[in-house]
């Protein structure tokens, strides 16, 4: 089915080609048989990395050569069970490496899998959605403003339908699509007729054949070339990478400082060139991405569960740092869930109490029950609201429960229906002929329908924009002339129910001779349509919650200011009702406003009647005053303000496709909430990668220290090569893991950000490492003199009492991680179950390592008897005892 050139054929032909019905679609059986031949529609060939390659990798690193090294030197000196030792110590690392590098690879893909498109497209009769990656060639695709289009498609069904192909053919500006055929020798930018896979649609809806899936596409042939790219690494990753490059030349030096000292000094020269090889392992900081990895992916899986998905791994830790979230109003400050209150219009208010079910409802006029059929006013106003409309409540008499569309269209549906009026009856009566869709840049929305040869046009928007564009009223008088003065009092009365915190627009109707007539001019008001939207119940806790945590919240919303300020009062997000909320046309020009007005505007928690161009400009506002900018967006038009906020954050229920691919986070139930819990999930995660780089960096400082200084004293090496590779590849890995995987801080929210910028590890954590590394050293070597000269052990047993004190004096080193603020006995570390298990296991290995004969043998490791252990013990809680005094004088 490999059709040249479909955009030269005629749709008829085409479908005929394909061999498919474009009422009817495809049935299902001639798509799977198609999806087994032509695969599935997606651009990467299976993502999955296999258990081997991952294998393989761990074989490839620079520590499992230094090892080999090591081993076939001890072979080559005859020293064979070190050099087995040494092996087994290899296939040791191999495998926990593996093991947790599947793990880390395996949870990563997981989350991938749970950010998928899908599409709408037609098969066996009825509209269906499917992931994208199930389309195959000759399905018929039904695609309007906001999506992505999901492969490469003939178009058979065009309405004002416009795409951005940038991304194919450098063109920035959105081009025009129709049903036309064209030449066969057109260049892709002029093939009008073809939506290409992964464009986004920025105007009109459409249907279109699907022509080629997958690597067959355009953009398929083009990222096939580029495929092999990199994965991108997270800034994170890039630092740890920095990190790992300075500590491998640092110690690379010491060792081999360790080794020619060592030998002038007359040691044994493989001992010398073994130890300064363990030395290398030790400092390697080979497991820091993987466990970054696990602790991201974690994190990561649990915001999920939250209903935060995660678009870019980098975004975890740029969320850590946010300290300005502009949010939207509707949807995410509120319920989202809206019913129409009130009706305002010549002939006086009417409130409407709802019923739960059809025919229910009371259309009141000051407390006394009406019948809304007698007040053609308000039957004019609510057909308005039926006919201007793209909602359907599908039929069902249980209100609201299978309707689909945007809720505040829904809620006028329902309204209508109250008064009797149904939508299909009405459209019978008026048949549309034409749908301008709602257009922000000003905010309203209209169609036309036919009546009589001529067109009746029902426009409904924002108060401001319909009184604007309105040359007449609709009075009990008939038809009047909309006088400077009448404006004036219905912008009164819209502001004085807005302040109410009703979501309010206006109905306006007129007649039209053509169906090509300007919608928005001379237009009869009608009235204005007051609807609830109530406050999500758990914002003003997750209000004060940012506030705690040091985050700044605007809510950034295209409706009116008084109804802005109303709910963000109702929210808490201001503190009195008359707080200042700028309005969107004192955010044009920005560069050119002054240094104050700058200041006012970004001092001001309310921007209302902002277009979702001047998201951008708030962006650059706040983030030119050094802040970490988190912004939400649903639209179309949101989709560069996603992309250049620091966080983008698009709405999983009601945003396109084209926002949900630009932001870096989804939410999945939209809400305000998510997006702190996000916040919190972040900071948890990059101060678990801290402990742990911090652990992990402390501990092998310390092993380079106490050797280093041994190795320039008069007294035995405190640890041998082998017990450095245990404690590095065995020991240290547990309670890292584990830290990683922490809660986090109950404090944590009560925090500020962390700077923008800030490294991992600070000037403070590298004195601290520094510090660490002293103690513990002083300790080891402590504990050998005291073996030697105090209690009188021979050379071996004085070691091993050197080496259990390091062992275990890195274990009790889990609990100086705590952060310094969190209480001495509970904090994060105490709770974490998982440092509890880490350090049994430890003990257990260690344990190990001296009673089970044969690894005490290899390890060289010698019973300590009653005296030993005491001082093993007294000794490695030393560092702790003076850590945890330190960390309390020293507190921030
Ligand atoms: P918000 O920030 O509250 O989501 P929007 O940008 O969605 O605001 O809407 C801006 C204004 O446009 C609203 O205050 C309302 O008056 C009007 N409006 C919103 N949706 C529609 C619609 N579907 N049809 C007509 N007017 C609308
Ligand atoms: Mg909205």
């Amino acid at each position: 089915m490999d059709i040249k050139a479909p955009y030269s054929i005629e749709p008829d032909e085409l479908l005929g080609l394909l061999d498919v019905s474009a009422e009817t679609g495809l049935n299902s059986a001639g798509a799977s048989e198609r999806l087994r031949k032509y695969g599935k529609n997606r651009l990467a060939a299976a993502t999955r990395l296999s258990a081997w390659t991952i294998l393989i990798r761990q074989l490839k690193s620079l520590i499992v050569a230094l090892l080999t090294v090591a081993a076939i030197i001890s072979i080559l000196f005859g020293d064979w069970p070190e050099g087995i030792a040494i092996i087994a110590v290899i296939l040791i690392n191999t495998a926990i490496g593996f093991f947790t590098e599947i793990r880390a690879v395996r949870s990563m893909e997981a989350l991938y899998k749970l950010v998928r498109i899908d599409a709408k497209i037609r098969r066996e009769g009825n509209v269906k959605v499917l992931p994208s990656e199930q389309i195959v060639p000759g399905d018929i695709v039904i695609l309007e403003a906001g999506d992505i289009v999901p492969a490469d498609l003939r178009i058979i069904k065009a309405s004002n339908i416009e795409s951005s192909e940038s991304s194919l053919t450098g063109e920035s500006v959105p081009v025009g699509k129709n049903t036309e055929a064209v030449s066969e020798d057109t260049p892709i930018a002029d093939r009008t007729n073809m939506l290409f896979m992964s464009t986004p649609i920025t105007k009109g809806r459409g249907e279109g054949v699907v022509t080629a899936t997958g690597l067959n596409t355009e953009i398929g042939r083009i990222s096939a070339l580029v495929q092999e790219a990199e994965e991108e690494k997270t800034p994170l990753e890039k630092s740890l990478d920095r990190l790992g490059n300075k500590l491998i030349w640092v110690t690379i030096l010491l060792a081999v400082l360790v080794i020619i000292t060592g030998i002038l000094r007359g040691r044994d020269i493989l001992l010398m060139v073994e130890t300064g090889i363990a030395l290398a392992v030790a400092a390697i900081p080979e497991g820091l991405p993987v466990v970054a990895t696990i602790a991201l992916a974690r994190g990561m899986l649990r915001m999920a569960e939250r209903n935060a998905l995660v678009n870019r791994l980098s975004a975890v830790e740029t969320l850590g740092s946010t300290n300005v979230i502009c949010t939207d109003k509707t949807g995410t400050l509120t319920e989202n869930k809206m019913s129409v209150e009130l009706i305002a219009t010549d002939s006086g208010a009417v409130r409407i109490v709802e019923g739960g079910k059809e025919g229910e409802a009371a259309f009141l006029v000051d407390g006394v029950k009406e019948n809304p059929r007698e007040d053609d006013i308000l039957m004019k106003v609510l057909e308005t609201g039926v006919l201007c409309n793209t909602a359907s409540l599908n039929g069902s008499s249980e209100k609201n429960a299978d309707a689909i569309g945007d809720p505040l269209e829904i809620a006028l549906l329902i309204a209508g229906l109250d008064a009797g009026i149904d939508r299909n009856e009405l459209l019978s009566r008026y048949p549309e002929t034409g749908v301008e869709p709602f257009d922000r840049s000003v905010n309203m929305m209209a169609t036309f329908h036919k009546s009589d040869g001529v067109y009746r046009v029902a426009v409904k928007g924002a108060p401001d924009s319909v009184l604007e564009s309105s040359t007449s009223i609709l009075t009990e008088k008939g038809e009047m002339e909309l006088t400077k003065e009448t404006k004036e009092e219905w912008s009164e009365k819209n502001e004085e129910l807005a302040g109410r915190g009703y979501r309010i627009i206006a109905h306006a109707e007129k007649t039209a001779g053509s169906p090509d007539e300007e919608p928005y001019a001379n237009l009869t008001f009608l009235g204005l349509v007051c609807l609830l939207d109530p406050p999500r119940s758990d914002i003003r806790e997750s209000i004060e919650r940012c506030l705690e945590a040091g985050i700044k919240v605007v809510m950034v919303t295209g409706d009116q200011p008084s109804t802005a300020r109303n709910i963000a009062h109702a929210v808490g997000l201001v503190e009195n009702e008359e707080a200042k909320a700028i309005h969107g046309k004192d955010l044009r020009n920005i560069e050119g406003l002054s240094e104050r007005d700058k200041e006012d505007i970004s001092g001001s928690l309310i921007l209302a009647r902002v277009s979702p161009e001047q998201k951008l400009d708030v962006i650059s506002l706040y983030q030119e005053r050094g802040n970490v900018v988190a912004m939400t967006g649903d639209g179309v038009n949101d989709a560069p303000a996603l992309k250049q906020a620091d966080i983008g954050i698009a709405m999983g229920l009601r945003g396109t496709q084209v926002a949900r691919e630009a932001a870096d986070i989804v939410l999945k139930d939209d809400s305000f909430s998510t997006i702190v819990h996000a916040i919190e999930q972040g900071r948890t995660i990059f101060g678990n990668i801290r402990k742990f780089i911090f652990y992990l960096i402390s501990c092998n400082v310390s092993e380079i220290m106490v050797v280093t200084i041994a190795s320039f004293a008069s007294i035995p090496l405190p640890i041998l090569p082998l017990q450095i590779l245990f404690l590095n590849l065995v020991t240290d890995v547990f309670p890292a893991l584990a830290l990683g995987m922490g809660e986090g801080n109950e404090n944590i929210m009560k925090m500020p950000p962390r700077e923008p910028g800030e490294p991992i590890i600070t000037r403070r954590s590298w004195l601290g490492i520094a510090g660490y590394g002293l103690l513990i050293t002083a300790a080891v070597l402590g504990a050998l003199l005291i073996s030697i000269k105090e209690l009188g052990f021979d050379d071996q047993r004085a070691v091993s009492v050197s080496f259990l004190t390091l062992a275990f004096v890195q274990l009790f080193h889990v609990f100086n991680m705590r952060e310094a603020r969190s209480g001495l006995v509970k904090n994060e570390v105490t709770r974490n179950k998982y440092v509890w298990g880490a350090i049994m296991l430890c003990a257990v290995i260690i344990l190990t390592a001296v009673y089970f004969t044969p690894a005490a043998q290899v390890l060289s490791v010698a019973n300590p008897g009653a005296d030993g252990w005491t001082l093993v013990i007294a000794i490695s809680l030393i560092p702790l005892v003076i850590g945890q005094a330190l960390k309390y004088v020293l507190r921030p």
